[in-house]
């Protein structure tokens, strides 16, 4: 590789920071890491930290995978991942090395450490919360308890416990600390278990195995010293994996709570624009859920802004003003600001909003609506208008370029001046297709979610059936979640059916909806 080294220039050279991801769990990561990864030029990246956390990395740094997964396909060698660090150091970059767990924990951190000092790059490290402990959390197992065991010791399993010339003393730690946990140990599990129990130690001590701890794909089973290399065997649990031994083992009965959240091992795709995604993934995932975002919806500001420069131009012979989404509130205000005005030139214009979360969003700049409907929809909206009495009034809706005219539609017999002022555009986004496809063809997906028709009519169209037979093979056994009336009817217009659908429509209504439906599944199987 050749980067241009700024030392020969004179320039400063950077900085490496290793920094710990944690065990798999986005928000385990530390607050410190979280800062640098903010701040990187370059991230180089293992197999076991979580690709979410890329998230946090400026989109203009340089993003490295270097691999490393068990069973010999590494993409870089270890010499070749310090070569990296100490080329990208000296190029005077900021380079966070991110690695699962904690850096120094069976992370091989300072062997890369020993060749920055040696090539006199600055560095710094930062921990992580290692697997070790993680993964007996979320799998409700306290790795020490006053009543059972007062040491632990973390050991790496990768050894062949049947070399001669072993570094682990399997004969002390067989009976020596009252917890094992056991790192990298899935393949030599027969001959550790063996160990163990040859140098002492009982054979129905308990063990647990957690694989991809504290991830959705999280998979934990039980057994004890002599019958857990079969229950292993069984489930096919495969690296990477952590065996814990010991009497605390047993806590798990009580204490396990991340696998038995209402919506874990449930993959859920999320169809929302990009910008409001985070809600809807957010409190699914609070539940368990793993989500899989699908933006089927782009917004971007329409071209031609004219209709409400006139409209603002003549706000005084404007009675209301009416949002009907959050895109329309946020898109309205960024043009409003693009003019060099705020809320305060819309004084004598009363508000309306079609709900609960438009109205919060308005309140962010600086307006309380004047009317909220009790039933959050366009027809709700039109009704509460028309009830407070609309005839001769002019009523201003910025909205999305193609919407429903059924509010305009009704303001308009009841006669009111509608001037509807396009202000944003939904338009499809590119790419991601082939990947929607493949997923549900090989039913990885349990459930659609819904928050408009508009998502509705995109995700059909990212879908793309040949026929309406291969959108029922695609579709039918997942399960479909909508957020209201109008959105099922533009489901189950496309000849699907709706599973899930909240009394009230909001995106908090509709996550309780889908935890009550999955509770009651359960309870029935
Ligand atoms: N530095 C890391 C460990 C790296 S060694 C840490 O502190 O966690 C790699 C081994 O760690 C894997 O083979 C597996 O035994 C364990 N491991 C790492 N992440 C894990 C996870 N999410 N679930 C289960 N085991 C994990």
């Amino acid at each position: 590789m050749t980067i241009t080294t700024p030392e020969k220039s004179g320039q400063k050279v950077g900085k490496v920071y290793l920094v710990g991801a944690g065990p798999g769990d986005p928000g385990l990561i530390t607050l410190r890491g979280k800062y640098l990864l903010e701040r990187a030029d370059v991230v180089v990246y293992d197999y076991l930290a979580n690709k979410k956390l890329l998230r946090h990395v400026p989109e203009s740094a340089e993003f490295i995978y270097v691999g490393k997964k068990g069973g010999g396909l590494h993409a870089f060698t270890q010499e070749g991942i310090n070569e990296l660090l100490v080329e990208y150091g000296k190029a005077g970059k900021m380079v966070v090395r991110l690695k699962g767990g904690d850096p120094f924990i069976f992370g091989r951190g300072a062997e890369e450490i020993e060749e920055l000092v040696a090539a006199n790059i600055p560095f710094e490290v930062v921990p992580g919360v290692t697997s070790a402990t993680a993964a007996a959390t979320y799998a409700g197992i306290p790795i020490t308890h006053r009543q059972y065991t007062a040491s632990v010791a973390f050991i790496t399993g990768h050894e062949d416990p049947t070399k001669k010339k072993s570094n682990i003393h399997w004969d002390k730690l067989a009976t020596g600390a009252g917890t094992l946990v056991i790192f990298m140990g899935i393949k030599n599990l027969p001959v550790i278990t063996q160990k163990l129990i040859e140098n002492g130690r009982d054979p129905k001590t308990p063990v647990a195995v957690v694989r991809w701890a504290s991830t959705p794909e999280q998979h934990s089973v039980q057994g004890t010293l002599e019958t857990i290399t079969d229950v292993v065997r069984e489930a096919g649990i495969k690296p990477p994996a952590l065996i814990i031994v010991g009497e605390v083992v047993k806590l798990r009965n009580t204490i396990d709570w991340y696998e038995k959240r209402p919506l874990f091992g449930k993959k859920i795709v999320v169809t929302r624009t990009r910008e409001q995604a985070s809600e809807l993934v957010a409190l699914l995932e609070e539940h368990g859920a793993d989500c899989l975002e699908y933006s089927t919806i782009n917004i971007e500001p329409v071209d031609d802004y004219s209709i409400l420069d006139r409209e603002l131009e003549n706000i005084d012979s404007c009675q209301w003003l009416i949002f009907t989404s959050l895109n329309a509130v946020t898109y309205f205000f960024k043009h409003l600001h693009n003019l060099d005005r705020d809320a305060r030139s819309l004084a004598g214009a009363k508000v309306a909003v079609v709900g609960k979360a438009t109205g919060e969003e308005l309140l962010k700049y600086g307006i309380k609506a004047d009317l909220v409907p009790e039933k959050f929809t366009g027809e709700g909206l039109a009704e509460a208008l028309i009830n407070v009495g609309v005839s001769g009034k002019r009523i201003v809706i910025p909205r999305a370029l193609v919407a429903r005219d059924v509010l305009p539609e009704m303001l308009k017999d009841a006669g009111a001046d509608v001037v509807i002022a396009p202000v944003y555009q939904n338009v499809p986004p590119r790419g991601r297709k082939e990947q929607l496809r493949e997923e549900l063809a090989e039913q990885k997906i349990d459930m659609v979610t819904f928050t408009s028709s508009s998502t509705v009519t995109n995700f059909l169209t990212m879908v793309d059936a040949a026929s309406e037979a291969e959108l029922h093979t695609l579709l039918d056994n997942v399960k479909i979640a909508a957020i209201g009336p109008i959105t099922s009817k533009t489901v189950e217009d496309s000849g699907l059916k709706v599973d899930v659908q909240p009394e009230t429509y909001t995106i908090s209504d509709m996550v309780d909806a889908i935890v009550d439906h999955y509770s009651k599944s359960k309870q029935l199987s």
